[in-house]
């Protein structure tokens, strides 16, 4: 989401922030809608950036507008896949391709919410949020993962211990390295952490480079709103039944462990 619009915002002024009309229940802004128009509006967007999974606006005056799609939240320049959920636009100055940003959201679990200088840092800082999984070190991985001694999978969702990695790409991941997503962290040995660093550089940057996957509901988009295309590369997720398109061998099954779906082969991933 952040690699589709930043061209079009970073380095542009802020015009307007616009309440899209909609018949749903309002997402959650904080602060009220007004003092976010009146704090952001006339401050240039510096840059675009990621955190975890959310998508970060830095401002000329220091303070960041933090969107959290949570669920089904999207980032957008054009073609909502429909208007009663846009949310919010950012209309910005200037005359180029695209002059607006919307966060469009279906479920309307998202979050907006203006930080002012130096709260960012406070809220996020690293109690709350772990390293970003694209820039994890092996000695990082090995310290957060020896930690604890929650199965594996569980352990990867954790936005404290590792920002960034969603249910899907906690399949692939283990799926990718080879290791049983119901072992516990703790007995993992140091060859299986390193695959793990291994295999989430090769997954995530897969992804982005995709442009992320489109799920059954067809949420994720890009945005221009056409689909993702890494659900075409998916090895496990979704593909219960099916053959191990690694290993031949085994069967994908599917589990459930802390009320999220997991997939694996019980051949390649013992
Ligand atoms: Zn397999």
């Amino acid at each position: 989401m952040v690699r589709g619009i930043r061209p079009f915002v970073e380095n542009r002024r802020i015009l307007d922030v616009i309440s899209c009309p909609t018949h749903c229940r309002p997402i959650t802004i904080t602060p009220p809608f007004k003092s976010m128009v009146k704090e952001t509006v006339g401050q240039t967007v510096t840059s675009v950036s990621r955190l975890g999974k959310r998508v970060v606006l830095n401002l000329s005056n220091q303070s960041n507008v933090v969107i959290e799609p949570r669920m089904t939240g999207l980032m957008l320049l054009a073609n909502a896949p429909d208007q009663d959920h846009l949310r919010i636009e950012w209309q910005f100055e200037g005359e180029r391709e695209f002059n607006s940003i919307w966060f469009w959201d279906r479920r309307g679990l998202g979050t907006v919410r203006l930080y002012r200088p130096g709260e960012i840092e406070q809220v996020y800082g690293p109690d709350q949020l772990g390293p970003d999984a694209l820039v994890f070190t092996v000695d990082q991985w090995r310290e957060r993962l020896k930690g604890t001694s929650r199965e594996v999978k569980v352990a990867l969702l954790d936005q404290r211990l590792v920002a960034g990695i969603g249910n899907l790409y906690a399949s692939e991941i283990l799926h990718v390295a080879g290791i049983n997503p119901q072992k516990s962290c703790q007995k993992l040995t140091k060859p299986q952490i390193e695959r793990i660093a291994e295999a989430t550089r090769q997954v995530l940057e897969r992804a982005i480079e995709t442009e992320g996957s489109t799920l059954g509901d067809g949420t994720y988009r890009n945005a221009l709103s056409q689909s993702g295309q890494y659900q075409n590369e998916h090895r496990v997720y979704m593909r219960e039944g099916q053959p191990c398109p690694t290993c031949h061998r085994g069967t994908i099954l599917r589990l459930v462990q802390a009320q999220r779906s997991t997939f694996y082969c019980p051949k390649c991933q013992r």
